[in-house]
């Protein structure tokens, strides 16, 4: 979809959203390949404070260049969108998952990575330190819902086509302190 059908989808779905920057054309693209999109990825970004999580996702880091992601989900609920288009989010998985994925049926083990995920799946980084012990405020939980939610709701796919980092790429444990499998529930009965 296009980066305004983003916008007017996440708004339609009832979220706050901050739109940072030259967001619509700040990508990857020029290092390969945007679409076809077949899924969410939700991840969590390791960082303290809002501002400074949405400006990490925006310009990333020595090593990774920014966009992180499309959308940053701060504790608050707020979605802040800082790219569109090939992002460094989701790197290396599972064509295995992929096709699961496409295919919207149960998730096999990830144990490849063998496949360009920042080219098929939508990204949303979650503020939070990921150490098990840092909360999750009910409306960042309600936001990632909402968020994934309305791309499902614009592509047509249900709840299944929506995946944790931890379960595309060997090694990865984000996002850590919900399962993907309490959140893909609320997203299902989100979309009935
Ligand atoms: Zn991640």
């Amino acid at each position: 979809m296009s980066a305004s059908s983003f916008l007017k989808a996440l708004k339609a779905e009832g979220l706050t959203v901050v739109q940072v920057g030259d967001w619509r054309d700040h990508n990857r693209n020029h290092k390969g390949p945007w679409g076809p999109v077949h899924g969410v990825m939700i991840h969590h970004t390791v960082t303290k404070g809002s501002a400074r999580t949405v400006d990490i996702c925006r310009k990333g880091y020595e090593g990774l260049p920014g966009p992180l992601c499309h959308g940053v989900v701060t504790k608050d609920g707020k979605v802040h969108l800082v790219g569109y288009g090939r992002a460094n989010h989701a790197g290396l998985g599972d064509d295995d998952v992929l096709r699961a994925v496409i295919a919207e049926k149960a998730l096999p083990r990830d144990n490849e990575a063998n496949t360009d995920g920042n080219r098929h799946f939508y990204g949303f980084e979650c503020e939070n330190l990921g150490d098990g012990d840092d909360p999750w405020p009910a409306a960042q939980l309600e936001a990632i819902e909402r968020a994934a939610a309305a791309v499902c709701r614009h592509h047509g796919w249900n709840e299944r086509s929506v995946i944790g980092h931890l379960e595309w790429q060997p090694g990865k444990v984000d996002p850590r302190g919900f399962t993907m499998t309490s959140m893909r529930n609320r997203i299902r009965d989100r979309l009935k």
